[in-house]
Parts: C-alpha cells; structure tokens; sequence
C-alpha cells in the first residue's frame, strides 16, 4: 500500500520518547500510514536521528525534536516548533517512560517524583497541549473525523499491582484516569483518547526480563500466548487506534499484552 492510501495520511503525530523502544516502533508505523512524524527524544540525538532515518528511507517525513516532557516549557516549544513546520497536529502518542525500581521500604522521594513527573505530569503536559491545538483548529473532514486523537502509553500495570514498582504503577494508573477523565471532557469536541496497555514489550526498558533464557523462560510463565511482544505489535494497535476505524472507540486502554491480564497461574487448573 502507498502513503498516500494509508491510515493516517496527511495527519501530523508527535510521538514522545520515540528515538528507541516502542516509540520508534511506532514512529515507523505512523510514517508507513501516511503521517508527518514529529520524533520526540529527551537526550539520545543520534538514535533520535536513525529513526528519522527510517522514516525517510520509508518515504515518510518527520523531523527529530528535543524535549523532556516532565518541562512545561520545552513541551510548549515543542508543539510550537511542530505547529510552525507542518501546520497542525492531529496526533499526539504520549510514550515516553521509564523506570525507577526499588523495594518500597527503600524508595527515595527522587525516584518517585521523577517517575511521576515524567510518566505522568509529562502526559499532562503533553495531552493538554494537544487538546488546545485539536479545539483551536476543529475538525478538517479530508484529514480526519476527528478534530485529534491522544493515544496515551499505559501499561498492564494500571490493573496489575507491581511489588518493587510502586513508583511506577501509580504512575500508570494515573495514566488510566487522566486518560479517561479528558475522554469524557472532549468527546463532544470530537477528541478522542484512549491508551495502550502493553504486557511485555522487547524493548530496553526491560531488557533484564528476556535478555537470557532462564529469564525469557520465566517471563513466558506470566504470558499465555507464549512470547514476548514486539514493537510492530503495539505499532499496528497505535496505528488503528489512531485512524479513524476506531472512530467510535474512546475511553478505553486497548491490551496488546498476549493475555497477560487473563491470570495466568490459571492456566494449568489454578
Ligand atoms: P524505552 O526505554 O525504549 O523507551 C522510553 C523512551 O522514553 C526512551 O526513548 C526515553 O529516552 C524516553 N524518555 C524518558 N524520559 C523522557 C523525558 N523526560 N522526555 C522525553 N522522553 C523521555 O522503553 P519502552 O518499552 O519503549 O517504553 C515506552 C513506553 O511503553 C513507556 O511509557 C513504558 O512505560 C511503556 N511500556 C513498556 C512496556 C514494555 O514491556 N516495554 C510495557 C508496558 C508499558
């Protein structure tokens, strides 16, 4: 299929963390549907600049953009900087993340406030950017049928509690219920938000979890589809969640987790 039949053609997504993981992944997928990506990293250039590279060689077009999400005036900068070279923006895909892990008895006040702040006030920021461009500028019917679509990175983790990642499933559960409240603000503004809640993705963020066998044999323990997501899994749901074939989804955390959620210690008769 051609750009020009794809998806999301035409429409400008800025993708957060998008220069490794699931955020490239995605930045690929949105360039092979057709839209401008705007390739957002905090600090590593030189990868930010490889997917831009994969853009280009996939016909797309996109440019690289510094910023730290948990800062309000580097996001600001930021979709000033995307607003002025491609017009608009139509999608925001708030992914960036991380981790910082610790039991709880030892979790330092730092490590919980930057896991916050950039896991969740980061979406915050982001999200609320977007939705002042998607209600200055309405619906354009030729682009979309929505005036703009937030997909927001949770993860299964804003159901399954995580003992030594405190810091981090609060983080997603917020996502949860930031995600849900702006839905139902927006929806009559033709705004639609919804999440992805990947299981386990292969990406650096938990390259300790199946970069051995015995780890990935453990891993597989809590999957019953039996292997570890790719980036290209989360990338079709962005995809489609994005489009307007999911027109009339919103709310809701699509799981692109292999069953994850479906308690596995189940499997065997409990
Ligand atoms: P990753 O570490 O490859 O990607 C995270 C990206 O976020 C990196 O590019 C990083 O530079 C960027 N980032 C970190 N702090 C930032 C900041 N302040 N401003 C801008 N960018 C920043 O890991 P990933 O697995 O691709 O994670 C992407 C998202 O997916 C995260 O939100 C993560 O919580 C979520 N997730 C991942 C998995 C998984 O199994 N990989 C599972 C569930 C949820």
């Amino acid at each position: 299929m051609s750009r020009s039949q794809g998806k999301l053609y035409g429409q400008v997504a800025i993708i957060t963390g998008a220069s490794s993981g699931i955020g490239a992944g995605i930045a690929t997928a949105y360039a092979e549907a057709g839209a401008r990506v705007v390739i957002n990293y905090s600090s590593s250039e030189d990868k930010a600049k490889k997917v831009l590279e994969e853009v280009l060689q996939l016909g797309g077009e996109g440019f690289i953009c510094k910023a730290d999400v948990s800062k309000e005036g580097q996001v600001r900068e930021m979709f000033r900087e995307a607003i002025d070279r491609f017009g608009t923006v139509d999608i925001l895909v708030n992914n960036a993340g991380l981790q910082k892990d610790a039991p709880f008895h030892e979790l330092s006040l730092e490590e919980w406030n930057r896991v916050l702040a950039i896991n969740l006030t980061g979406q915050f920021l982001c999200a609320r950017e977007a939705v002042r461009e998607f209600l200055r500028r309405g619906v354009v019917p030729e682009r979309s049928k929505a005036a703009g679509k937030i997909v927001c990175m949770s993860s299964v983790h804003e159901t399954i509690p995580w003992a030594g990642h405190a810091n981090y499933a609060a983080s997603k559960g917020g996502v949860m219920m930031l995600m849900k409240s702006i839905a139902q603000e927006y929806a009559p503004k033709k705004i639609r938000v919804n999440s992805i809640g990947p299981g386990a993705i292969r990406t650096p963020i938990n390259h300790g979890a199946w970069k051995t066998p015995e780890a990935y044999r453990n891993l597989l323990k809590l999957i019953p589809s039996k292997r570890i997501g790719e980036v290209e899994d989360v990338g079709k749901a962005a995809v489609w969640l994005a489009s307007d074939d999911a027109d009339y989804v919103n709310g809701i955390t699509l799981f692109v987790d292999g069953g994850m959620l479906l308690y596995p210690g189940f499997e065997d008769n409990g």
